[in-house]
């Protein structure tokens, strides 16, 4: 089965880590910012949006990392039963698509929606406009779609 891996996140000034399921991010656990002496040092975030309904998301906070990945896991196997392989579809596809818009801007490009024809240009050189853009990025900027299926897990 798809298990939880950790990234280490170089751009937060405190120690987190983003926790992926395969190629979807599943949530956070971070180290704080220095608080008050006795507070929770660090706190989790558990949950992906688009790809599942207001207030399924978790968050809470605990003493160590080991406490924190702990309240995570079992947040998760809670998230994760209520998940059908078209949420994690959903995520991927508004992930994609934010990085794509992000990746035109930087290039300088923009959207069909921003030129006065309707028409714009990819940066990847294809031409695009409003009726095709989400076709395209579906086929050329997209990960392959990754086959898991909840219902199979050890
Ligand atoms: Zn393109």
């Amino acid at each position: 089965m798809t298990t939880l891996t950790r990234r280490r996140d170089l751009q937060s000034p405190n120690e987190t880590w983003r926790i992926f399921f395969g190629d979807v991010q599943a949530g956070t656990i971070a180290k704080r910012a220095e608080g008050p002496s006795g507070s929770p040092a660090w706190q989790w975030f558990c949950g992906f949006y688009p790809g599942s309904h207001p207030g399924e998301q978790q968050a809470g906070s605990a003493q160590s990392y080991e406490q924190a990945r702990r309240a995570f896991e079992a947040a998760w196997h809670v998230f994760f039963s209520n998940r059908s392989p078209e949420d994690f579809d959903e995520w991927r596809e508004h992930h994609a698509f934010t990085a794509w818009k992000y990746a035109m801007w930087d290039a300088g490009c923009r959207l069909p929606p921003q030129t006065p024809s309707g028409r714009s240009r990819c940066f990847c050189g294809t031409l695009i406009d409003l009726t095709t853009t989400v076709a395209h990025i579906r086929s050329s900027h997209m990960p392959p779609p990754q086959s898991f299926d909840p219902g199979q897990r050890d």
